[in-house]
This record gives C-alpha cells, sequence and structure tokens, in this order.
C-alpha cells in the first residue's frame, strides 16, 4: 500500500535507494544501468562529486531569495554561462524549475512581444505532429501528441498543427533529403496562408523530436528554411530543446547542426542533470530589447525561479561538461552506440528504424517492416519492453501506443555523458535481450 500518487496507480515501482554513476540501486541492492539518464536527463551520471559539493556550499550561503526581492550571484553566473555559449541572438536568459514551465514562459513572452509591439492580432501558435512540448495546459495544447491530449482537449487553448519533419514515416519513396525538406518546410507557409500570416505569433518545434517520436533528427536543410519562412512573415520561431538540448546530441545546442539560431529556445533536463530541478528560456535581444522599452515588465513568474540551489547545481554541471570535456565523448560514444544498434537491430524483423543524434538514439518498433506497420498499440508494445529490460537491469525509456495511426512504439536510450564502450555494449547487450523477449 502507497499513499504515494504514482504514474501508474494500479502497480508500485521498485524504490531506487542508491545511485552511482551511471547505474541506480533499488531497495533490494539490484543495479539498473541507466540507459535513458531517467528521461534524457541525468547527463553527468549520478552522485558526481563536484556537483554535490557545489550544492552544499550554495546551501550553506544561501538556499532561497525570492526573485521578486533579491538576484542571487550563481543565478548571474548560470546566466552569463548560458550566453557564452547560446546561439547568435539569444542574450538573455529566464530561469524556470524545468521544461513545461520554460514552455509556457516562452509562449507568454511571444504573446507579450507582438502586444508590447503593437500586433495584438498575433494569437495563433503553430506545432508539429508527433511532438510533444509538456504537460501543463499551455505546453499540452502546443504538443501534437493526440494521446496525451485528448481527454483534455476542452481545456485546451486552441492551437494549429502541421505534419513534423519525419522521414522514416513521410519522405515518400525516391524523394530526396533536399524536396522533402522543402515539401515538410513549406507545409508551414500552408498554415500561415491559410490562417492568415499576421495572426500567427509563433512556430514551436523540437529541434531533434524526443519523447513522442523517438530521436527523430530533422532533414539537411529543413531549419534553415524554417527560419526563413518565420521571416519572411514575421512570425517567431520557438525551439524546444528541453530534451535533446545542452550537449545531448553532440553540440550544446541541437540546432547548431542546423545553421540557424531561434527567437526563443526552451532548455531544462540536461541543464542541471537531475540534481535539482531547473529549466530556462533564452530570449533574444529583440524580444527582450522590445518589453523593456514597452512596459519594462514580463507579466509571469513563478515562486522558485531563479532558484539559488538549482542554478548552483546547473553551473556545477555544466563546468564538469566543459571541464572534462565530455562533448567529445558523447560524439564518440554517440557513434559506437549508433553502429552498435544497427549492428544487432539493422536486420531485426521488428524493427523498421535506427535514428538519433549523438547520445540520443532510438529504435521504432513494427509489426511489419515493409509497410511500416506499427504494432497494435494493445499489444503495448512498449511496456513489454520496458519490463523485459527492467527484469534485465536496464533502464531505457520506451514510448508508443499513440493513436494517430503513425508512429509505431519506440525505445529511446539517452546515457549520460560519461559512458564508455563497455556500457554500451552491455546497454545493447541488454537491449536486444529485451526486445526478443518481448516482441520475438
Ligand atoms: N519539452 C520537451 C521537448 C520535453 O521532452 C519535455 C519533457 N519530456 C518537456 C517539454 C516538459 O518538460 P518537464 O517534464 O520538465 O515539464
Amino acid at each position: 500500500m502507497t499513499r504515494l500518487m504514482h504514474r501508474s496507480l494500479v502497480s508500485t515501482p521498485p524504490v531506487a535507494a542508491a545511485a552511482r554513476g551511471i547505474e541506480i540501486f533499488d531497495a533490494q541492492g539490484r543495479s539498473y544501468i541507466d540507459a535513458s539518464g531517467g528521461a534524457a536527463v541525468s547527463c553527468l551520471g549520478h552522485g558526481h562529486p563536484a556537483v554535490l559539493e557545489a550544492m552544499r556550499a550554495q546551501m550553506e550561503t544561501i538556499a532561497y531569495a525570492h526573485t521578486g526581492f533579491f538576484t542571487t550571484d550563481i543565478a548571474e553566473k548560470l546566466a552569463e554561462m548560458l550566453v557564452e555559449d547560446a546561439p547568435k541572438g539569444l542574450e538573455h536568459v529566464y530561469l524556470v524549475s524545468g521544461g513545461s514551465e520554460a514552455v509556457e514562459a516562452a509562449l507568454k513572452m511571444a504573446r507579450q512581444y507582438f502586444v508590447e509591439i503593437g500586433q495584438p492580432q498575433r494569437r495563433h501558435i503553430i506545432a508539429r505532429r508527433q511532438s510533444y512540448h509538456g504537460n501543463t495546459l499551455g505546453a499540452l495544447a502546443t504538443g501534437g501528441n493526440e494521446w496525451r491530449r485528448e481527454q483534455f482537449r476542452p481545456l485546451l487553448v486552441e492551437t494549429h498543427h502541421i505534419d513534423p519533419c519525419f522521414a522514416y514515416r513521410f519522405q515518400q519513396e525516391g524523394e530526396s533529403d533536399e524536396d522533402y525538406a522543402a515539401r515538410a518546410a513549406n507545409a508551414l507557409e500552408e498554415k500561415l496562408l491559410e490562417l492568415g500570416p499576421e495572426t500567427v505569433l509563433a512556430f514551436v518545434a523540437e529541434t531533434v523530436v524526443g519523447a513522442t517520436a523517438g530521436a527523430v533528427p530533422p532533414v539537411a536543410d529543413y531549419f534553415r528554411r524554417i527560419r526563413e519562412i518565420c521571416d519572411r512573415y514575421g512570425v517567431l520561431l520557438i525551439l524546444d530543446e528541453v530534451m535533446c538540448g545542452m550537449g545531448r546530441t553532440g553540440t550544446l545546442h541541437a540546432c547548431e547542426q542546423e545553421g540557424i539560431a531561434p527567437d526563443l529556445m526552451t532548455i531544462a533536463k540536461g541543464l542541471g542533470g537531475g540534481y535539482q530541478p531547473i529549466g530556462a528560456v533564452l530570449v533574444s535581444s529583440k524580444i527582450y530589447d522590445a518589453m523593456k522599452a514597452g512596459s519594462g515588465f514580463f507579466q509571469h513568474g513563478h515562486t522558485y525561479m531563479g532558484h539559488p540551489m538549482a542554478a548552483a547545481a546547473a553551473v556545477a554541471v555544466q563546468e564538469t561538461i566543459r571541464r572534462e570535456n565530455l562533448l567529445s565523448n558523447v560524439k564518440a560514444m554517440g557513434s559506437l552506440l549508433e553502429e552498435r544498434l544497427k549492428a544487432r537491430f539493422g536486420n531485426h524483423h521488428h524493427v523498421g528504424d535506427i535514428r538519433g543524434r549523438g547520445l540520443f538514439q532510438a529504435i521504432e518498433l513494427v509489426e511489419d517492416r515493409a509497410s511500416k506497420r506499427p504494432f497494435n498499440p494493445s499489444r503495448k508494445v512498449n511496456a513489454a519492453i520496458k519490463k523485459e529490460a527492467m527484469a534485465r537491469g536496464l533502464m531505457v525509456y520506451p514510448m508508443g501506443g499513440t493513436i494517430d495511426g503513425v508512429t509505431g512504439d519506440h525505445v529511446l536510450l539517452a546515457p549520460p555523458f560519461i559512458v564508455t564502450q563497455e556500457d554500451i555494449d552491455r546497454i545493447v547487450d541488454r537491449l536486444g535481450e529485451a526486445v526478443d523477449a518481448a516482441v520475438g
């Protein structure tokens, strides 16, 4: 009997009793390799001494000061660090406590920006199908995961969705990458023209799709075209890098690989590496300056924003990643992981696609490879793989059971940036056994 309301109300997960490096230990002392970093969170692994020490030192200085009264050196330091390495034009930082809060803040900032510059008619948000932007109402309305949205639809603000750039599912037979990138990006322009471009606030997209479709990278040139279309119609581009950002794909920000910069960017998970709950919006000077010159005030806020303990953890995590040069390990181990997944699952009759960037890789499970037909959601293939993996001491992030009839079940791997070749081999071995046990 548990008093705690878990995700499942009919089963209680094992008790996580301790954690070190890439392993979590349950109360019986069983070990699990954290091959998903929780939900792509634990980028440094668990129990890193530099982070623990930084948090202890911060606690002894000041643990909390409300941002309505004070700023703190540690929050200022984090903002400084983030701007130093941010994509061009993103020069301000709004600190919150997680991914959904970051998305909500970005949406409201986009709206307030247009009110401030005298374009209050801009009210529509365009996002993409097969996307996830969080579970609070604005973020849920923005996301395109029908299964998550369905029963809450009456509570959601109206948003508009176009198909994502998702080669495995939407690129046509014989269509070149270039043509597909153009077709996928043109869907945005068509939607803008349908709604009236002067009524649209922002286009929101995950640079590399995470929780709904499983590590789907964009086709080359797609985001350059998206940037161009947004600029042509004066629409803000919001990139949601809550999951794919902060080094996960091998560069600090995933959009660096696309050669573009957004107007607003949300980050979270890897920012604090799970040591503290923290998220942020990186804000372009265009938006900041307009709001500063206008009302001089962003009409938003949360009790725990800019929390010193969270900022201290994030500064320590980010300094450690730089000091230990972990992004080069993400690149090397990411290539190795991709190679090993292809070797193990390339000919598997229920694996339709293997995809990803850096240490953000996924396999998509299908009933039939030739037609790409997903398993019937009632088979709960993703849950079966998770169960078999946990039984083998492996944490993976499985998703699926979507009701859009497009995406199949998939399994996401997002191990900590400190993984070694030996770890990668153990992860792929265990995953292979779990997939075979679940789907044969
Ligand atoms: N955006 C993206 C792209 C995400 O992957 C997530 C979390 N999976 C969120 C937003 C929401 O973040 P949180 O769960 O911290 O609210």
